[in-house]
């Protein structure tokens, strides 16, 4: 039987403010767990701190709320002790890219098969409305000073450090961004869908509609400006071009190989050198080295 999107739904109060960009990203993210026909206790969602961490009451799956940041570790880990579970982990820009950035950037290394979506709406929203690390150049709230630092770019950050899966959605557009997350779903390794999600009470800057003025759908560039997702360069040249204010698949290495692939025989009590997919060369040239 097909499972529907109703099977992910639970009883939980919606804690967030009514308008918050996060519903959009709760709505598409069950279509896409859905749509895949996953059946909610295959799935393990695995949140962080802030308001977006509070996405995992909401989806009728097995979920782990962790500490500040550290999403990603506890994803990875969870994959690896059960590789067949879809393993999604989410959070915001303050909790992924600040503290979290050290994580973010060994989780692309690594290329675990995590599908991590982040609810970047450039402020820390649940502490009422301090800069984050994706706040813009000039960016001023209540309780911050305007801010003199530049902000990063996670998807350009991403697709430089070797990410195989790299896409960027807006949590008003639920169709699209249904599509990149089961894209980033289906991609074997590790794949971040970024998601402009806007925070209605403590970002009057990067407002819906300041979205709907700036950013660039790749869906819909003319098909001789058409950006091609599977080249690195290309990608790195599109963002750079247009600041990362984008949103549609970015880039994907289709010879994406996960960690748990380059090993034989994953999930044994132990595991031989002779197990792991090594250059063979390459290794016995480290073995050389330390005799
Ligand atoms: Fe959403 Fe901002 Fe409200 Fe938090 S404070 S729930 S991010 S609108
Ligand atoms: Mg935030």
């Amino acid at each position: 039987m097909a499972v529907s999107v109703k099977q992910y739904r639970t009883s939980a109060e919606t804690w967030w403010c009514p308008g918050c960009g996060d519903f959009g990203v709760l709505a598409a993210l069950q279509r896409a767990l859905a749509e895949l026909n996953i059946e909610p206790h295959d799935v393990a969602l695995i949140a962080g701190i802030g308001c977006s961490g509070k996405i995992g009451n909401y989806v009728n799956s097995y979920n782990l709320h962790v500490t500040h940041g550290r999403a990603l570790p506890a994803a990875m880990g969870v994959k690896l002790a059960n590789r067949h579970l879809t393993v999604v982990a989410a959070g915001g820009d303050g909790d992924g890219y600040g503290i979290g950035m050290g994580h973010f950037a060994h989780a692309i290394r690594r290329n675990i098969d995590v599908t991590y979506v982040v609810m970047d709406n450039q402020v820390y929203g649940l502490t009422k409305g301090q800069t984050s690390p994706t706040s813009d150049y000039g960016f001023k709230t209540k309780v911050s000073l305007p801010n003199i630092e530049e902000p990063t770019r996670p998807c350009l950050s991403a697709v430089s450090l070797g990410a195989t899966y790299v896409a960027q959605g807006f949590s008003s557009d639920v169709k699209q961004l249904v599509e990149l997350i089961k894209g980033g779903i289906k991609h074997p390794g590790f794949a971040l869908v970024n998601v402009f999600s806007p925070c209605v009470t403590y970002n009057a800057f990067n407002t819906y509609d300041w979205f709907r003025e700036n950013l660039v759908n790749l869906d819909d560039l003319a098909p001789d400006d058409r950006h091609d997702p599977h080249d690195r360069d290309s990608a790195i040249q599109m963002l750079r071009a247009k600041d990362g204010w984008v949103r549609g698949l970015i880039y994907q290495d289709l010879n994406s190989r996960p960690f748990e692939d380059r090993i034989a025989g994953f999930g044994a009590k132990s595991v031989a050198t002779s197990d792991l997919d090594l250059d063979e060369t390459l290794w016995n040239n480290m073995v050389r080295e330390q005799q």
